[in-house]
């Protein structure tokens, strides 16, 4: 039974659809009946059609896909996945191997970098921003998705790694993951003060951008898309000439 439904446009689809709550928990819960995907992967979907409307020609690169929309609409997407026992830089089902901490990507290698719900599973978000700001061009943008805590001041981490083993600093927490063991672990709540955090890990001013539209089948909680630019002019501190 849902809890209500409208008409409206799926960017994803690129159709007219409907969108159903099927819970009143709209972040998981508000599907597009067509393509069946959530208000998040929507809203990173329209803010990087609004901020490069010509990304289907661009080099779009993705670390932890979660749907086929992108392999489908842009002939340049590649997308890359951590897999345990694949050496990095290796390719299997069609992903690159790669540790998002450290990747064996050439620096300055795409124009967009894609991650959907990823960060708040990583152990050292420092340096996996840092790498994504290497491997894009000048002019590019990381894209991305991680829930951001409004009510949560200062960011917390749940969870460390101490000479390779899982140190809990929380109750541990889990999220859906499509390979491996079907489990994540989340390994920071994020706060208020992410935005500043991004800033001091990637070294660039970000953009905070958060969509109410159902019409666009957008609605509910946790659905900040955040944009980084690599650029001279947003870099932080900047730099004088
Ligand atoms: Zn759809």
């Amino acid at each position: 039974m849902s809890v209500f439904e409208n008409h409206g446009y799926c960017a994803i689809c690129m159709k007219p659809t409907t969108f159903v709550a099927e819970n009143a928990w709209l972040r998981d819960h508000y599907f597009c009946q067509r393509c069946r995907t959530i208000p998040r992967q929507r809203a990173l979907v329209e803010v990087l059609t609004m901020i490069r409307p010509n990304w289907r020609k661009l080099m779009v690169h993705e670390s932890s896909p979660s749907m086929e929309f992108f392999f489908r609409e842009c002939p340049r997407y590649t997308a890359s996945q951590f897999f345990d026992k694949v050496p990095r830089g290796e390719y299997r089902h069609g992903f690159r191997s790669e540790n998002l901490e450290q990747m064996t990507i050439p620096s300055a290698s795409f124009d967009v970098f894609i991650t959907q719900d990823v960060f708040e599973h990583v152990f050292n978000p420092e340096l996996a921003m840092a790498e994504i700001m290497r491997v894009l061009r000048t002019g590019g943008i990381h894209v991305f998705t991680a829930p951001k805590h409004k009510s949560l001041l200062k960011t917390t981490r749940r969870a460390k790694l101490a000479d390779g083993r899982i140190e809990h600093l929380l109750e541990p927490v889990y999220h859906g993951n499509p390979i491996s063991d079907g489990k994540s672990l989340v390994t920071f709540d994020y706060g208020a003060d992410f935005d500043d955090l991004i800033q001091e890990w990637s070294g660039y001013r970000t953009c905070n951008f958060i969509i109410r539209n159902r019409n666009l089948g957008i609605d509910g909680e946790f659905l900040d898309v955040f944009v980084t630019l690599k650029d001279r002019v947003n870099q932080v501190p900047p730099q004088s000439a």
